[in-house]
């Protein structure tokens, strides 16, 4: 089981490390749920430091493909893993619509986590129209063959996949047990239909969309979600806590 948090424009330093400390009293002795949480880049020395010796890691919440250049803005999954993170995300819905991410942009963006010892954290998801034209999965898969093409077959078991259906991500309508589960288990499939047979069983697939405290056991009870990547509710101790603990 495996819970992501992801903060995306919220908590400078000082909100950060108010944050992280109140997930280390709670959880630093937590082993049977793996933890991490993507602060702003901005945040991520201040919540290193606060986590050292926990087994709460660290994520980015994107990388840029490039080791280094004229690329204003930009952070490298190399600088990622000199300030101490684990995990990047990588193609996060608000990414590829709002920063224009398309799919060749993600892969380069898999391939340069894992070039800098990085763990991806790939992100997939349908949005409404595509679901209610019944193309959830094609597009889900698409998205899959796509970000994790050219990694071998133990590159793509280290990567984790979260699925977002995009309809679901801060709007507070979650997929329902069984909408999550069918596509998980679809994604499962197609895992198994394109890797050797460890990858679909060995591969971590989150499941992220508005999940809270309240909704959160009945879908990490599902047989195919290995976890949740969490937004809105990861923000706040407590109801974070209350994920971890529904998934434990
Ligand atoms: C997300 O940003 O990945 C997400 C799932 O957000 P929320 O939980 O707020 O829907």
């Amino acid at each position: 089981m495996f819970i992501a948090g992801n903060w995306k424009l919220h908590k400078g330093p000082q909100e950060a490390d108010t944050l992280a400390t109140a997930l280390k009293r709670a959880l630093a002795d937590e082993t049977a749920v793996d933890i991490a949480v993507a602060p702003p880049f901005i945040s991520i020395p201040a919540v290193v430091d606060r986590l050292k010796h926990t087994g709460i890691l660290v994520a980015g919440q994107d990388v840029h493909p490039e080791i280094k250049g004229a690329f204003t803005s930009a952070v490298s999954s190399e600088m990622l893993k000199d300030a101490g993170c684990a995990y990047t995300l990588v193609g996060h819905s608000e990414r590829r619509s709002i920063f224009g991410d398309d799919d060749a942009v993600v892969n380069a963006k898999v391939h340069a986590a894992f070039r800098a010892g990085l763990l991806p954290i790939l992100c997939c998801g349908e949005t409404l129209p595509q679901r209610e034209a019944g193309q959830a999965v094609e597009v889900v898969t698409r998205q899959l063959a796509a970000g994790l093409a050219g990694l071998a077959a133990d590159q793509v078991v280290s990567t984790t996949i979260a699925y977002e259906p995009v309809w679901a991500i801060g709007t507070g309508v979650t997929a329902s047990p069984d909408q999550a589960q069918e596509m998980h288990a679809a994604i499962r499939s197609w895992l198994a239909a394109n890797f050797p047979a460890f990858v679909p069983t060995q591969t971590r697939i989150q499941y992220g969309g508005s999940v809270k405290p309240g909704n959160a056991r009945e879908l990490l009870s599902q047989p195919d979600i290995d976890g949740a990547l969490v937004g809105g509710a990861s923000l706040d101790a407590d109801s974070f806590l209350a994920i971890v603990r529904a998934g434990a």
